[in-house]
């Protein structure tokens, strides 16, 4: 009889002949199959069913062990999820009754078992119950879905008055749910126009009315039970009937307080540099073409400096990156101390900085700001205990006389900016038209320079070195000049800069010392004593990892005995990496070259550097040479110099002589040697052997 399917139905009754009739009726119902299981005292009852599995229980209320209501209850507290049904005698009716108001799914009057009816009453409450139990089960699960979900949760009935609140809507409007039920949406949850700060309808209002989902309106701040307000995103929906009639609404939203704040924090990584927190390129750009929109309008004019510090690269390299970033953090703090809060200071990368000065009434309002930046940058920096020493140079351009347009207004100022540099750095230059002029002769330059070599457009002229005891040639100096097929002779200045920038001075340096020491050789088998001769060395080619090996490659080659060579090379080169500048000298002399320091005086020597180089000659700079006579300087410097080359068993050559009051100066403080027009201009190779012939004329002292 018992299947898998089949219900088991409990009994419990002291009445055999109840449990015999009600098994005979479930045994033959349709409705079935039954299993039945009969016990007669309330005890036996409990202890099946803790062993469980029994779908319903028909239980008459008076058993030997107990009685009335009481029986019920005790089964009920034992198994509450499982349909009780009593078995009432006819007179007890109101017991029975009181047995359903405490949880019992209906009762049988004894007496009156159709064959019918009970079967049927027990599939009805067994399938009620089970009903009840999904519907529970999905019930819970709804509420732990929306009590553990972060999004806020209310429910509204058609008149917009609150029915339900998750956890989250709790949270968020302040509002307990018991609280919150029967007031209107309105109320619990206040919501305002962040823009405006006026009020928002609620969404709900509208999804009420118009019977479709809506969303709020961006921006919109939700007004807390205790007066918080916190950013909102949302949206809501209409909740219908079986019958598809609208009968209430949801209205699901969340905090983005955390969401704004990171994007906004995204937008301001994207504007402003990692490192000192300016605005960066981007951000000035835009600051500069709003700027521009207002000058216009305005009639007024703006500024924008390119500041670039000088020897920046230099710190960098020597105390490291954490020093140099912290180094930026300090100019980046002065810099913004010299300004206005509505002028901008940006980064642009690297050691570079761009300061927009906005509303400008008169142009020297970029200037005065110039100065406040070269005086802010004057005080050393301490940093991780080094006392540190930036300066600036500052280029300006202004708006509308120099560019109409950001792009434009930045690089004018960049482009005056290498000119105060080229002026010595540590000053401010207001850009002007013919800067660009430059920067395009400098292009044009470069692209010549490149075939200047195979083209043979290069010459050697040479200038002689004097005794300035004996009036003898000591040697001569090799200078470099571009015979240019359109532009004619080009002096070394305007061309030798490119040519390092560009990398090409490396080969054309080798040219130079090929070529000179080829034309002593020259001099020397046609009977001439050209002593020696000086050659110019560039800083690219000074480092470059070839160099000695190439010196001596070319003295091989050509034959020059290595104490006739004479390499110049300036004293900015060497101090710039005094230590590697050693080790080079070092190998240069074990060659047994002659090693001089160019334009002496100009590049800030360390004297203790200076005595470790391996130096056999200074040549004193020719703007020294030219104070001689001058008010300011009276030749304090030349006479230091010459005093300094003595102690230190160095020859001295005085660069630039072209009067004779210099040379009797220098002659006085026993200078040994002298160069420049008043003995000589530079010369071609032919001018010169026959200057090496003939000596030069008057200058022998007796
Ligand atoms: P420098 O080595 O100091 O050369 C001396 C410069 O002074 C030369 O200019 C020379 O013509 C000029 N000079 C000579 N006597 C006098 C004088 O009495 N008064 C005045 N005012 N100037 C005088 P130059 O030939 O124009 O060369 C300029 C610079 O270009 C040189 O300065 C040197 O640094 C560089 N240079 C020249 N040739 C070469 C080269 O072959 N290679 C490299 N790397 N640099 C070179
Ligand atoms: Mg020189
Ligand atoms: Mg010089």
């Amino acid at each position: 009889m018992s299947s898998v399917m089949a219900n088991k139905i409990l009994i419990v009754t002291g009445d055999a002949t109840d449990a015999k009739t009600l098994g005979d009726i479930l045994h033959k119902a349709k409705d079935g199959p039954f299993d039945i299981e009969w016990v007669t005292r309330l005890t036996d009852a409990l202890e099946r069913l803790r062993a469980g599995g029994i779908d319903a229980i028909l239980v008459d209320l008076s058993l030997s062990d107990s009685q009335g209501i009481e029986t019920f209850d005790t089964l009920f507290g034992a198994a509450p999820q499982t349909p009780i049904l009593t078995l009432s005698a006819e007179e007890d009716e109101a017991l029975a009754t009181e047995a359903v108001q405490r949880g019992s799914q209906g009762y049988l009057s004894k007496g009156h078992f159709g064959s019918y009816l009970v079967p049927q009453s027990l599939r009805n409450i067994i399938q009620r119950k089970a009903v009840e139990e999904t519907l529970y089960l999905e019930k819970a699960r709804a509420e732990i879905t929306l009590n553990s979900i972060s999004d806020a949760v209310i429910g509204t009935d058609m008149s917009g008055n609150v029915d339900y609140l998750n956890v989250a809507a709790e949270h968020m409007t302040g509002w307990l749910m018991e609280e919150a039920r029967g007031h209107p949406i309105s109320e619990v949850m206040q919501i305002i126009n962040g823009a405006t700060g006026k009020p928002e309808t609620n969404p709900v209002e509208l999804v009420l009315q118009q019977n479709k989902p809506m969303g709020l309106v961006a921006g919109t701040i939700l007004i807390r039970r205790d007066g918080r307000k916190v950013a909102i995103e949302d949206s809501s929906a209409p909740i219908h009937d079986l019958n598809g009639k609208i009968s209430g609404s949801v209205i699901v939203f969340h905090d983005i307080t955390a969401a704004e704040a990171m994007a906004k924090k995204m937008a301001h990584l994207a504007q402003h540099d990692f490192l000192t927190n300016l605005p960066n390129r981007v951000l000035l750009n835009d600051r500069i073409e709003q700027a521009i929109i207002l000058a216009e309008r305005r009639g007024t004019t703006l500024a924008v400096l390119f500041v670039d510090l000088d020897n920046f690269k230099h710190i960098n390299d020597s105390l490291g990156h954490a020093v140099g970033d912290q180094l930026l953090q300090s100019v980046a703090q002065r810099l913004t101390s010299c300004v206005r809060s509505s002028d901008t200071v940006s980064r642009q990368g690297g050691d570079e900085f761009v300061i927009l000065v906005s509303e400008d009434k008169y142009v020297e309002d970029a200037a005065l700001i110039a100065d406040k930046i070269l005086a802010a940058l004057e005080a050393p920096h301490s940093i991780a205990g080094n006392t540190l020493h930036v300066t600036p140079s500052i280029g300006i351009s202004v708006y509308p006389a120099d560019a109409r347009d950001a792009e434009t207004l930045v690089k004018n100022a960049d482009t005056a900016m290498y000119r105060a540099k080229g002026k010595g750095r540590n000053n401010y230059q207001f850009f002007t038209s013919d800067m660009n002029v430059r920067a395009v002769e400098r292009q044009t330059i470069e692209t010549h320079l490149r075939h200047a070599l195979e083209r043979q457009e290069f010459v050697l002229h040479y200038q002689p070195k004097v005794n300035l005891a004996t009036g003898k040639i000591t040697g001569a100096e090799a200078l470099l000049r571009w015979m240019h097929p359109q532009w004619g002779m080009v002096l070394p200045d305007r061309f030798v800069t490119i040519a390092e920038e560009s990398g090409l001075i490396v080969p054309i340096g080798r040219w130079v010392l090929r070529e000179a020491c080829a034309q002593v050789r020259r001099w020397e088998e046609a009977g001439l004593n050209p002593a020696s001769i000086a050659v110019n060395i560039s800083a690219l080619e000074f480092r470059h990892k070839d160099f000695v090996e190439g010196v001596r490659t070319i003295l091989n080659e050509t034959g020059l005995a290595p104490r006739c060579l004479q390499l110049e090379i300036t004293e900015s080169v060497l101090m710039r990496n005094a230590e590697s500048s050693t080790a080079i000298l070092q190998r240069l002399k074990n060659m047994g070259v002659q090693l001089a320091v160019d334009d002496f005086g100009t590049g800030y020597s360390s004297l203790s550097y200076l005595h470790q180089f391996p130096i056999d000659v200074l040549k004193i700079d020719q703007s020294f040479v030219q104070d001689i006579a001058s008010h300011k300087g009276n030749g304090i410097i030349v006479s230091a110099v010459i005093a300094m080359g003595t102690s230190l068993k160095q020859r001295v050559v005085a660069e630039g002589v072209e009067e004779q009051e210099q040379l009797a100066f220098l002659k006085a403080r026993n200078c040994e040697e002298g160069q420049g027009y008043f003995f000589s201009l530079p010369l071609i190779a032919e001018q010169y052997a026959a200057l090496l012939a003939a000596g030069i004329p008057g200058t022998v002292s007796h």
